[in-house]
């Protein structure tokens, strides 16, 4: 075989059909050693997987993009812990959107530099020998062999493949993921931060997408929870549990409403802290949304028309507003005394849900006094609300 030969079609000389084949199956193996091993299993311990194929994680990890293991999940439980200020290192909130997009494994290899944080958020792990000796001491040795093994496969087109191997972690999670999905998409959840999910059916970048349903249940190792949704990565958990290979430690709750339930107890409040993501989401739904809804209809025909930044603002009551904005907001609100009661409502019982120094009995008074103020409020949207809210519980979950 002469060099030229070699370089044209490798040592195996296959078809463009299998060539194509391979780039899809290395590069989805690199989301699925991330998002399986790195982020739910070792980031969020949330799913155990047996030893080889945690190592098999691992191993591909390694030679397709030379990040390390306890960097990732330092950075990634840190994104949690400060999401959207300044020290989450990679929020479009704080940094920029663009900045995030296309600058995401600056700001990786920025955060990694800070070896106290890192230790800091990434305890629990264990590094084994090899971990020590070879994957977290030489990183680019991993990528580097996977070069020589493209060349030697396909010739010239392998390192084409391997240039787009090394793309794919940043483009797809640096970018895409942490990026977009705290951008642009749908939000089944309020949550704390602007994390959305990018689409329902999530199989391309292996159920990442699902970034909204992942903020609201950060431990749960599933992350469709709509009917209509999909995410791969936990299809292929399911499959690996069925082979005796995984093992699931949790998943998100769902939600019961127990019936004929008069008074607010221990176990709707339970609930209803769980869910408070849910919580927030449903209650702008059901109560906020249709008197919104009239009160922005009224407010056009009177002349006034409230931008779109506002309307949404008031979904997350303007969290994300600028203090001018928010204090348009609040003008706004003052002028329309029923939608304002439904806002001032729902920041009472965000208070009482949140985790605040109140204990237990405290907040469930609280929430008691809620719910009989709400349920004569005189908005029929609040009690109905309210009386649902008294029979929440969580439903035993099927791991
Ligand atoms: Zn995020
Ligand atoms: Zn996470």
């Amino acid at each position: 075989m002469s060099i030229l030969d070699f370089l044209a079609h490798g040592l195996t000389g296959s078809p463009t059909w299998l060539v194509i084949a391979y780039f899809f199956a290395v590069t989805q193996l690199t989301i699925f050693g991330t998002t399986l091993f790195l982020h739910r299993s070792a980031a969020h311990r949330s799913v155990e997987f047996h030893p080889l194929i945690a190592h098999v994680f691992r191993f591909w990890t390694w030679l397709t993009t030379a990040m390390v293991t306890r960097d990732w999940v330092a950075i990634h439980r840190k994104h949690h812990a400060r999401v959207e200020t300044e020290e989450d290192p990679h929020s479009p909130v704080a940094h920029g959107i663009w900045k995030v997009v296309f600058h995401g494994v600056t700001l990786y290899q920025e955060a990694k530099k800070d070896r106290e944080m890192i230790m800091q958020f990434s305890q629990g792990l264990e590094d084994d020998f090899i971990e020590r000796k070879l994957y977290a001491a030489h990183p680019n040795w991993g990528p580097s062999l996977m070069f020589f093994i493209n060349l030697a496969l396909f010739g010239f087109i392998g390192v084409a493949i391997w240039a787009f191997q090394m793309l794919w972690i940043p483009v797809m999670a640096a970018g895409v993921v942490n990026g977009l999905g705290h951008w642009w998409g749908y939000r089944n959840f309020e949550t704390d931060d602007r994390s959305t999910n990018l689409t329902p059916w999530a199989f391309f970048i292996g159920g990442e997408e699902l970034h909204n349903n992942h903020h609201a249940y950060p431990s749960s190792a599933k992350f469709q929870l709509r009917r209509y949704e999909w995410d791969i990565g936990w299809s292929v958990i399911s499959l690996l549990r069925r082979l005796g290979l995984a093992k699931v430690l949790r998943i998100a709750p769902t939600l019961h409403v127990r019936p004929n339930i008069q008074l607010p107890d221990a176990e709707t409040l339970k609930a209803a802290m769980t869910v408070r993501f849910e919580l927030s989401k449903r209650y702008f739904r059901e109560v906020i949304r249709p008197t919104l809804h009239d009160e922005l209809a009224a407010a056009k025909r009177a002349g006034i028309r409230l931008s779109g930044r506002l309307r949404r603002g008031i979904a997350s009551d303007g969290r994300w507003l600028s203090n001018e904005q928010r204090e348009a907001m609040e003008t706004w609100l003052a002028t329309r005394p029923s939608l304002a009661t439904l806002v001032e409502h729902r920041r009472r019982l965000n208070e009482i849900l949140a985790r605040t120094s109140k204990n237990a009995e405290e907040r469930l008074e609280a929430l008691r006094a809620w719910c009989s103020e709400a349920e004569a409020s005189g908005s029929r949207a609040l009690a109905q609300f309210a009386a649902d809210l008294r029979g929440w519980s969580l439903a035993p979950q099927a791991v």
